[in-house]
């Protein structure tokens, strides 16, 4: 998914997700910038490395639309350097990894436990990158989250739907999610006036009927 579609979703589950964690004790008190950053910390280190690479692409006079330039740095990084190169690996994999996200989960709560100051904050830092590679596992064909790294630097999810790659049902999964942010911003306004939004079927709803109508678009054929 696209990373400003989980910074909305994690800002639109943090009040409810703040509601239920009042409630048990047993876990650090919800933090703000913790869960926002924590929900685009998985994708920052390589939109940094493409930002650079873009810098350096353009400064070069190399640049054009996506996969028209193949000898390009930014061609270089998304078709060889993305599955290949261990420096840009890890640092896509650091917290996309389920396994090293579980680890720095259970390291931020130790720490919280312990009343090692951040630790709470990094516990829910951890969380919201979990949920980010939670929703990232299902939604690549062959380029998604690498399940056991480090200790393992092949074994990914195959999904059959990917969120950008039209052979994989990318057009309707694209329209979906762009519709989806259309609804958290709304919800996001919204939710200052009224208490609609602690009912649960609301949600079932919201996310359920678009995603329904776009399964009867595909079968129907719309999308080609
Ligand atoms: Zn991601």
């Amino acid at each position: 998914m696209n990373t400003y579609s989980h910074f909305l979703l994690t800002a639109v589950l943090r009040k409810p997700l703040k509601h239920a964690v009042e409630k048990t004790k047993t876990l650090p008190p919800v933090r703000t910038s913790a869960l926002l950053i924590g929900s685009i910390i998985p994708d920052s280190l390589l939109t940094i490395i493409a930002i650079v690479c873009g810098i350096i692409d353009i400064s070069r006079g190399n640049f054009g639309p996506p996969g028209s330039n193949a000898d390009s740095l930014m061609h270089q990084l998304f078709s060889d350097w993305y599955f290949n190169n261990p420096w840009v690996m890890s640092a896509q994999q650091l917290f996309h990894s389920p396994l090293m996200v579980a680890i720095f989960i259970a390291i931020g709560y130790f720490l919280w436990k312990r009343n090692v100051r951040g630790g709470g904050w990094f516990f829910w830092l951890s969380c919201a990158a979990m949920l980010h590679t939670l929703i990232d596992i299902p939604l690549h064909y062959d380029d998604g989250p690498l399940l056991l790294w480090p200790l393992n630097w092949d074994l990914r999810y195959y999904s059959p739907v990917s969120y950008w790659d039209s052979d994989h049902y990318g057009v309707p999964t694209m329209i979906y999610e762009h519709f989806m942010d259309v609804v958290f911003i709304g919800i996001l306004i919204a939710r200052r006036r009224g208490e609609i939004w602690q009912q649960s079927w609301i949600w079932v709803a919201i996310f359920a009927i678009p995603l329904a109508i776009l399964i009867v678009l595909q079968i129907a054929g719309v999308f080609g």
